[in-house]
Formats: structure tokens, C-alpha cells, sequence
């Protein structure tokens, strides 16, 4: 199989059926075989009945069903690592980095790079822009955010956060059973692991659309500043060195 696309799922009820839609409507367009990995991540809505209800209408969907809120970064490693994909994507639910964004990732795949991002930022890829933007606070929040992790873990990388990476196999099985970091920051930790190792690492541009009923909250914020010490710790330490 070619792509496996992950799908983290937490209270989506509004989102999914709209946009698994739309990312099935894309990916039977393509000349390859792909599967969607819905993981719901405990959601308290309907997300879960009408997950079930998309995996009953389409082989090419399915679905891990966790019972329990573990974050984001949880559920995608679940995803990443239960899929069979020669290639592996993880997009968020609310398509606020549209499925068609997949087109760009197979020319730096071919010339030999191990991890595809998406960037909203145009420092990390021309032509990358917020066609509808998050709000205020968040994008300074972001920026202070993306100075501490720069001077902390990673380098030369200005938007860690999108909603929109691929890898390919061996990446996956490399990197993703090293990490540790179930909420929002395992992006920060997948590419801090990744960049010490020496994986290459592309960013193409994103046309972001803000989806409104984001669930990153100022407390959010914090918890990630901490998880980020957490990820420096790791990595003075060489705690990702060690073999699994
Ligand atoms: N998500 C998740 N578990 C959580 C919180 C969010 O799986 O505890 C998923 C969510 O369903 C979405 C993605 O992570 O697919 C990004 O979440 P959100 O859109 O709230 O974040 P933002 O757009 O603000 O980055
Ligand atoms: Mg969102």
C-alpha cells in the first residue's frame, strides 16, 4: 500500500463525516492504493458512531476506537504505527491544511527526503500563508513558542505545529515508538529526534484555513513549555539514542 492517511479525532462530530468525505473524494482520484485511519482520541460526542458508519460505507477506512482522551500526539503515534503504508500522513480533522496539499509530497519523497512538513510559515517554504489566520493570540503565542523551541530543540524550522506531515516507513518505525510526548508538542519531538539523527527533513507551503473550534487553549500553551524542557532533557540525556 502507498498512503496511509492518519486522522486524529477528538470530538469531531461536525468535522468528519464532511471531511473524511473530502479526503476520500481526493485520494480515489490518485493512481495509488491508500487507506484513512480515523483514530477517535476518546472523543464525548458522536464522533465515534459516525466514524463507525464512514468505516461501514468504505473499504478503504478505519477506525481505532480509544475510549480515553490521551492527545493528540498519542493518538497519532497509535496511527502512524498501526498503518501499512509505504508512506504515512497525518492531517488534522478539520482539514484546515486541505487533503490536496498531498500533491506537493511525492517530489521531495523521490528525491530521497525522509519527512515532508506542512508550514504556514513563509521562512520555512515560499508561498506559505494563513488564507483565514488563527487568531491574534494564538499566532504570538506561536511565534514566542516557536523562539523557545528553536533555541531548545530544533533548528531552522518556523512552524513545528501544522497539522500536516508525512513520512515515509522506515521513518516511522525509526523515530515514532522513541517519542514520549502525547499532547500537542510530539510534532516538536518527532522533528528534535529526527533532525539529531540526521533524517531530511522538507517543509512545503501551507494555505491554512482556520477551523474555529480549535481545542489548543492557553493552558495548552503552558503544558507545552514544560513538555518542551522535557524534550531538551531527552536529548542532553540521549535518551532517543537509546535502541528500542
Ligand atoms: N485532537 C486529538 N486529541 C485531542 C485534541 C485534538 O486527537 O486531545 C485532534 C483534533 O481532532 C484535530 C487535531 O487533533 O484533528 C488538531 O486539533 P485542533 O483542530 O483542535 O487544533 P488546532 O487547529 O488549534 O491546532
Ligand atoms: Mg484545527
Amino acid at each position: 500500500m502507498r498512503l496511509s492517511v492518519i486522522v486524529p479525532a477528538y470530538n469531531e462530530e461536525k468535522n468528519l463525516a464532511v471531511n473524511i468525505g473530502k479526503f476520500n473524494g481526493y485520494l480515489s482520484q490518485q493512481d495509488y492504493d491508500y487507506e484513512i485511519i480515523i483514530v477517535n482520541d476518546g472523543s464525548a460526542d458522536g464522533t465515534e458512531k459516525i466514524a463507525k458508519t464512514l468505516v461501514a460505507g468504505n473499504e478503504n477506512v478505519k477506525l481505532i476506537d480509544n475510549k480515553k482522551n490521551r492527545g493528540k500526539g498519542a493518538a497519532v503515534r497509535q496511527g502512524l504505527l498501526s498503518a501499512r503504508g509505504e508512506y504515512r500522513l497525518f492531517i488534522d480533522a478539520d482539514n484546515a491544511t486541505s487533503i490536496d496539499h498531498t500533491d506537493k509530497i511525492w517530489a521531495f519523497f523521490n528525491d530521497g527526503y525522509d519527512i515532508i512538513i506542512g508550514s504556514r510559515n513563509s521562512r520555512d517554504a515560499e508561498g506559505a500563508y494563513q488564507a483565514l489566520p488563527q487568531p491574534a493570540w494564538k499566532r504570538f503565542l506561536g511565534t514566542c513558542g516557536n523562539r523557545v523551541i528553536q533555541s531548545l530543540a530544533i533548528k531552522d524550522i518556523y512552524d513545528t505545529q501544522c497539522g500536516f506531515k508525512a513520512f515515509t516507513k522506515k521513518t516511522v518505525e525509526k523515530i515514532i515508538p522513541k517519542t514520549t510526548i502525547n499532547r500537542w508538542v510530539f510534532d516538536v519531538e518527532i522533528l528534535a529526534i529526527a533532525q539529531s539523527a540526521g533524517y531530511k527533513i522538507a517543509a512545503i507551503p501551507v494555505r491554512w484555513i482556520n477551523s474555529p473550534n480549535s481545542r489548543v487553549g492557553v493552558k495548552g500553551y503552558f503544558s507545552s513549555f514544560l513538555e518542551i524542557i522535557k524534550i531538551k532533557r531527552n536529548l542532553i540525556t540521549g535518551k532517543y539514542n537509546s535502541r528500542h
